[in-house]
């Protein structure tokens, strides 16, 4: 048994593990057994987790099996990291549709969490761009599904956090690009009402949209970026600057009221002086924290959350501000605070999280019973608003807000495996 923690680093939990490595074998490995799959552990909760049990580890399926240059398809193993799929197809002027804010997971993971990025209200999820998967049942079947074979397969994967078996291979169509920069605006809100005003009039416009808010002030005041891809032929490709590391987990968290308000008024006055037009390589842009490796060290021993939820549009508004003075009347912050509109795409897992509507994502240290009091208010709000809390997140939602907030659990459990099961499905699904 082997300590597995996921990247909260709330616990540290004993796991068998067992490295799926040769595809033609995964079937086989995982017929007749009780587990679960696990990518590169990007989540931040009990997800990606199976205390006491056995964790079948996908990263050594990291083969791609097919690439066709002329149409962008790409049929890869279900461990391979979105960075290594980017840093393979880009030389054919091509990158994946849609990708989180690390390239650091895999496929599987991917699919698994059906993850979201800075676009999507224009391009959906990560599900939206995959053509077909095959699935490996702890009962030894086989199942190809895509969306349009055994899409009800499909469905329930796309989102379904591993339990519906374990994701072999997976087709993805990827996307054209004239090269990897952006051309990117940053502009400085003060308030709700303007960030509304931004993200309302910058979505036809521009492709990526996602904004920083300082939620120390109380008011929403921050940063929204926007991005579109540019063809700028005469810049070298490398994203430069070498990668840093957070060399070990100090004593207690770096991350405290007294460095959050230095660094949120700094943050904020120096992007405010640089507000404007750039460009900038998308690996840089879109993925800022993969540059500082291990940066969840920071946080010390007891690791953090990140409480991600999304409101109804309607009620987004109200809700965005209750949260923000929620969180000030705590003391306690988050310097990742990211609020993003989602489009109105309607997503093509049963579970997957986004919905139309606005999302904020925060972290905070683990303080113990001060941030359970605090995700309890935070909870209240979410629930009032109708809105829900994204799993590939989570490590602590109560199970009325899992049931609330996924209307098509019941349909979804028709398709789970009864052999895998996870700290959050135990958890919220209670098996
Ligand atoms: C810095 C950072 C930024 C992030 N930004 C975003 C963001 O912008 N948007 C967003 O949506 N998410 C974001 N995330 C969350 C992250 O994208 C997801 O948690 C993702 O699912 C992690 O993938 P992984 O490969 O690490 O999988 P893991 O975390 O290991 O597992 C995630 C889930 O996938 C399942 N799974 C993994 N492999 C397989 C497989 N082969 N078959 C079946 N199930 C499998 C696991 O059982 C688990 O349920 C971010 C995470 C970090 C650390």
């Amino acid at each position: 048994m082997v300590g597995v923690s996921s990247w909260g680093r709330l616990d540290c939990h004993e796991h068998e593990l067992v490295a799926l490595a040769d595809r033609a074998r995964v079937a086989a490995q995982v017929a007749g057994s009780q587990g679960l799959a696990q990518g590169n552990a990007r989540s931040y909760g009990d997800v990606c987790l199976n205390p006491g049990g056995r964790l079948w580890r996908a990263t050594s399926l990291d083969r791609f099996i097919d690439f066709d240059p002329a149409s962008g398809r790409l049929r890869c193993e279900a461990g391979v990291l979105l960075r290594d799929i980017q840093r393979m197809s880009l030389a054919h002027g091509w990158l994946l549709p849609v990708t989180p804010g690390t390239q650091m997971i895999t496929v599987g993971g991917a699919i698994a969490n059906d993850v979201h990025g800075k676009n999507h209200h224009v391009l959906g999820s990560f599900g939206d761009h995959v053509l077909g998967l095959r699935l490996a049942r702890t009962d030894g079947r086989v199942i190809e599904c895509g969306p349009g074979l055994q899409p009800e397969w499909f469905a329930a994967t796309v989102g379904g956090m591993g339990l519906t078996g374990v994701i072999v291979e997976a087709e993805l169509q990827l996307r054209r690009v004239a090269g990897p920069w952006l051309v990117t605006d940053t502009v400085p809100f003060r308030n709700l009402d303007e960030f509304f005003a931004l993200a309302d009039g910058s979505e036809a416009g521009w492709e990526q949209t996602v904004s920083w808010v300082d939620c120390l002030s109380g008011i929403g005041r921050g940063l929204f970026f926007r991005a579109n891809p540019a063809a700028i032929p005469d810049l070298a490709t490398h994203p430069g600057g070498p990668a840093a590391r957070v060399p070990f987990v100090p004593p207690v968290s770096l991350v405290n009221g007294l460095s959050l308000r230095a660094f949120n008024e700094t943050y904020f006055r120096l992007n405010r002086l640089k507000a404007g037009h750039a460009v900038a390589h998308f690996e840089k842009y879109t993925y800022p924290l993969d540059n500082l490796h291990d940066w969840n060290r920071m946080y010390g021993p007891r690791g953090f959350y990140q409480y991600q939820s999304v409101l109804p549009r309607e009620a987004g508004r109200t809700g965005v501000q209750a949260m923000l003075e929620a969180i000030k009347a705590s003391g306690q912050g988050s310097f990742l605070a990211v609020l993003k509109t989602f489009g109105d795409r309607a997503s093509r897992g049963m579970m997957s999280f986004p919905r139309p509507g606005v999302t904020l994502a925060l972290d905070f240290p683990n303080r113990g019973a001060a941030t359970a009091r605090l995700f309890d208010r935070l909870d209240a709000i979410v629930r009032e608003a109708g809105g829900r809390i994204y799993a590939a997140k989570d490590a602590r939602m109560p199970r009325e807000l899992f049931e609330s907030g996924y209307p098509r659990l019941a349909e979804f459990l028709q398709y789970r495996d009864p052999g895998i099961s996870s700290a959050m499905s135990r958890r919220l699904i209670g098996s």
